[in-house]
C-alpha cells in the first residue's frame, strides 16, 4: 500500500530546515503532501501565500512525490482527502514537543487512522524558524542563506 504523509503548517516562510523534514521524509513515505494551512479571511501572513505555493513547487519540480496543497479545513481531513495515514513533523526542542504532543492527540481523536511521524531536527537547522526569518527580513537583512530558493 501507498504510504502518504501530509506535512502540514504555515510555513510563513518555507525553510531549509522545513525542506530537511521533507527530504528524510521522502526516505520513510511514498508520498508527501506539503499542506499549507491557510484562511484567506484572516490575511494574517508575512510571506504572500500564491508566492510561497510557487517557490515550494520550485523547489520540489523535479521531485513528483512531494505535492504542495493550501488548505483550510482541519489537518485531519485534508489527511482523509489524499488517502493520507500520516502526519510528518519537525521537533526542535521541548517547545516543539509539547505544542506537538497536543495537537497529535487530537488529530487521533479525530481521525484513528492517522499517525504523527517526527523527525528531529537535523543540528544545522535546529536555529531555523519562520519567525526568526521574517523578523530578519522585516528588518531589511538576508535571509537567503535559511531558504532553500531566492526570495
Ligand atoms: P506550525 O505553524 O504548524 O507550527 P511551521 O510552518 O512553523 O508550522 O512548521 C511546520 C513543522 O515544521 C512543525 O512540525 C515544526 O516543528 C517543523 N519545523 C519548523 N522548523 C523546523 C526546523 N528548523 N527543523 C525541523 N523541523 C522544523
Amino acid at each position: 500500500m501507498k504510504k502518504t504523509a501530509i506535512f502540514p503548517g504555515s510555513f510563513d516562510p518555507y525553510t531549509n530546515g522545513h525542506h530537511d523534514i521533507v527530504m528524510r521524509g521522502l526516505d520513510i513515505f511514498d508520498e508527501i503532501v506539503v499542506g499549507i494551512g491557510y484562511n484567506s479571511s484572516k490575511k494574517s501572513r508575512y510571506f504572500e501565500i500564491d508566492k510561497m505555493v510557487q517557490k515550494i513547487e520550485e523547489v520540489y519540480k523535479d521531485i513528483p512525490a512531494v505535492k504542495v496543497v493550501v488548505y483550510n479545513e482541519l489537518t485531519s481531513s485534508l489527511a482523509k482527502k489524499h488517502n493520507a495515514n500520516f502526519l510528518l513533523r519537525g521537533l526542535r526542542n521541548t517547545t516543539d514537543f509539547e505544542y506537538e504532543n497536543t495537537i497529535s492527540q487530537m488529530n487521533r481523536y479525530l481521525n484513528t487512522d492517522l499517525e504523527t511521524v517526527f523527525l528531529i531536527t537535523s543540528p544545522q537547522y535546529a536555529a531555523v524558524s519562520s519567525t526568526i526569518i521574517r523578523e530578519v527580513h522585516r528588518y531589511g537583512g538576508n535571509v537567503s542563506e535559511f531558504l532553500p530558493y531566492e526570495v
